[in-house]
């Protein structure tokens, strides 16, 4: 395995010394969730930094409620705001994007990285860099930075715990194995609320459709990229790089139950699945209690209760994001962080009704298109090399956009 090191680390079990936590992210979908598990295990974990964009009130009752000791807004324009809202309390304030690195090197025996979009990979490397546990969420900082992200990683010797549910399930699955006994790792996706439309309906598709997705609770930004299937192709870039597997050994199958997460195939012919009721709390528990297992308030899974079980094939002409997404895994490079910059660019857009549904993916594969006849997939070997990309990739989208109105 590559995510994780070999033998026992310190647990929050009991009679087991404390755990300090960092939180980037704080206020968005999965640092919720992450702060309601450390709420019900308040002896377990002590908060060391809350961060957030522009949502002062939510992180400054955070930081309260769990006695944090910094508190961050991503927005300078806030500052005073955040200050005025923790006076009294001695919890430390602070303001911009350089504060938020900062507070991601803050000492912690872990850090959750659940920043949104390229926006977290800055202060997700800095926490990659300090050489102790990353629960990582923002699945951004592997699709852009994949090598990159996993050399600072294996540099630090940090413990890359993976909380996206399909690669935590992976995890369980992989249990260790040997690399050559795998034959084959397959994510399974929902399919999001469009599954079933035709391409003509998908063509009128609106945010608040988009928007409401069958079985998981997300922000936005994942919430379409599950509606146009682009999260399941930033998901199998994610996988190439946490798993030692080829990328035509990672398969996609629809399963609209959203019960198992991932399969692994062994070269005896065995299937490992890893199965939880859709909560991200299940996955942010293990990443942070690994390789033990802490509580976690979720409803427990009753197959008889949910009947039956359904897969089946992803369709390739109605979802072009796969093949977008497969393609520039297979260019390499700065490809998948041009791919990853072009569709928050696309997703912004359709979310400001500035393009439609299906615009998503053309603006993406359009992007790449342009990209790459203007010879801006080159190597990524640095994080200046990916944030260059990510920067040109957005240009290149945005300067795109008016060709869908
Ligand atoms: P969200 O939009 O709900 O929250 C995003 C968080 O990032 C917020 O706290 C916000 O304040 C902060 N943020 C936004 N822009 C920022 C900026 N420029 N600088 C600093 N902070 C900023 O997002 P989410 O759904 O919680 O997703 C977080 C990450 O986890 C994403 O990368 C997503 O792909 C991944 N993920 C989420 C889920 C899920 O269930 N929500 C599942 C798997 C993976
Ligand atoms: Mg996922």
């Amino acid at each position: 395995m590559r995510t994780v090191s070999a033998g026992p680390v310190p647990t929050n079990g009991p009679g087991v010394a404390r755990r300090s936590l960092s939180i980037l992210g704080a206020t968005g979908s999965i640092g919720q969730s992450t702060l309601d598990l450390v709420e019900r295990n308040r002896e377990a974990f002590e908060i060391i930094a809350l961060t957030a964009q522009n949502n002062v009130t939510s992180l400054a009752e955070a930081a309260r409620r769990t006695h944090a000791r910094l508190a961050v807004i991503g927005d300078p324009a806030r500052y005073a705001e955040l200050q005025t809202a923790l006076a009294g309390t001695g919890i430390r304030a602070a303001a911009g994007p350089q504060a938020v690195i900062a507070a991601a090197a803050e000492p912690a025996d872990c850090v959750m990285a659940a920043i949104v979009g390229a926006a977290g990979l800055e202060p997700t490397f800095e926490a990659a860099r300090q050489g102790r546990r990353l629960a990582l969420a923002n699945k951004e900082c592997l699709v852009s930075a994949g090598e990159v992200f996993m050399a600072a990683v294996a540099d630090a010797g940090t413990e890359l715990l993976p909380v996206d549910s399909e690669h935590s399930a992976a995890l369980q699955a992989l249990a260790g194995a040997a690399p050559e006994s795998i034959e084959r790792i397959v994510l399974t996706a929902s399919g999001g609320p469009f599954r079933t439309w035709t391409s003509e309906q998908l063509q009128h598709a609106t945010p608040e459709q988009a928007l409401r997705h069958p079985n998981w609770s997300m922000g936005a930004k994942i919430t379409v990229d599950s509606a146009t299937l682009m999260n399941k192709g930033l998901e199998l870039i994610e996988a190439y790089h946490l798993f030692p597997v080829s990328a035509g050994q990672l398969g996609i199958v629809i399963h609209p139950q959203s019960i198992v997460h991932c399969l692994v195939s062994y070269t005896d012919g065995s299937v490992i699945a890893q199965m939880s009721f859709p909560d991200m709390r299940t996955p942010i528990a293990l990443a942070l209690s690994w390789p033990q297992r802490m509580k976690a308030p979720t409803r427990r899974l009753d197959l008889a209760a949910v009947g039956s079980l359904s897969f089946e094939e992803p369709d390739a002409a109605r979802f072009p994001a796969l093949t977008i997404a497969r393609d520039a895994l297979a260019k390499g490079g700065t490809a998948p962080a041009i791919l990853s910059a072009a569709n928050e660019i696309a997703v912004e857009a359709f979310l400001a009704r500035q393009i439609g549904f299906l615009d998503i993916a053309r603006n993406v594969a359009d992007t790449m298109e342009a990209a790459q006849a203007k010879g801006l997939v080159t190597a990524a070997d640095t994080l200046s090399d990916v944030l260059a990309a990510d920067a040109e990739g957005r240009r290149l989208a945005q300067s795109l956009l008016g060709r869908y109105v």
